[in-house]
């Protein structure tokens, strides 16, 4: 497989299908040391070369005090390419870690969020990108359902609250083996956050999950994703989404579909 191509349809399909990029973006890459942002990068620099209008890439890293090795070979690289990169340590997140080691995600990615949305605006971009995969929506999609009893997963395309910022995901389509063979084959450093090495969390518990129901289904994530984009809204319990009123005459309800609640009672 040769994977920049193949990197580049599935980041071009995403764009296109959610209108990510415009005429005149200026795209802060949230680069977090690991693989996958890296990868994000890289692609949109290949479709930046590509594209048929103009817009800027440029990359960021936040400090939170969690990286295992120094960032200076990412940030090194970030430049061979001919990108901006800003090294932002984030003094609340640092002071976080010595007063709440125990602090979990929420408080953690409030800060992040707090110093993303800093750091973009004095790169002076309109379009903040993240590296999430599509194992991530997956595991998102999964992790609401199983735990918070919502039918959700993440926004593709989104935008900050004061609506100051577009927030794009252009990963969604691009799996960790594409990402994983990608740093590989080009040599690329990534730095691992201690985070990554965490085990025993409802993250990697669903992750571990996936592979090993596609050890015998292996388009299970390609299914996930695809179920994400064609929801039967007339299907599902929101009754937001149900013509309750019609619904009787409407739907047509099949005999195998009633039997289990007949043999309930
Ligand atoms: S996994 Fe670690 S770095 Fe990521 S949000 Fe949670 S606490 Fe923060």
């Amino acid at each position: 497989m040769d994977l920049e191509k193949t990197l580049l349809r599935k980041v071009g399909e995403a764009v296109h299908r959610f209108k990510m990029i415009r005429a005149g973006d200026r795209i802060a890459v949230a680069v977090s040391g690991g693989k996958d942002s890296i990868t994000l990068l890289e692609a949109l620099i290949l479709l930046q070369k590509r594209a048929p209008i103009d817009f800027s890439v440029c990359a960021f890293t936040v400090e939170q005090g969690k990286f295992l090795r120094p960032v200076g070979p990412v940030g090194e690289y970030i430049h061979s390419l001919g990108v901006d990169w800003t090294y932002h340590t984030d003094n609340p997140s640092i002071r976080l870690l010595t007063e709440k080691p125990d602090h979990g995600c929420d408080l953690c990615s409030r800060f992040r969020r707090r110093a993303v949305y800093q750091i973009a605006h004095g790169m002076g971009a309109n379009v903040i990108a993240f590296g999430h995969t599509a194992d991530d929506f997956c595991e998102s999609l999964l992790r609401n359902i199983l735990y918070t009893g919502r039918l959700s997963s993440l926004p593709p395309v989104t935008y900050s609250r004061e609506r100051d910022f577009r927030l794009i995901r252009p990963l969604v389509y691009v799996t960790e083996e594409i990402t994983r063979g990608f740093v590989e084959s080009k040599g690329v450093p990534v730095v691992p956050c201690g985070c990554s090495l965490r085990t025993g969390t409802v993250r990697r518990g669903i992750r571990e999950t996936i592979a090993d129901w596609e050890i015998e289904h292996p388009h299970l994530r390609e299914n996930i994703l695809s179920a994400m984009g064609n929801i039967q809204h007339g299907r599902l319990l929101d009754t937001r989404y149900l013509d309750t009123e019609e619904s009787e005459s409407e739907t047509e309800i099949s005999g195998s579909e009633l039997l289990p609640i007949l043999t309930e009672s």
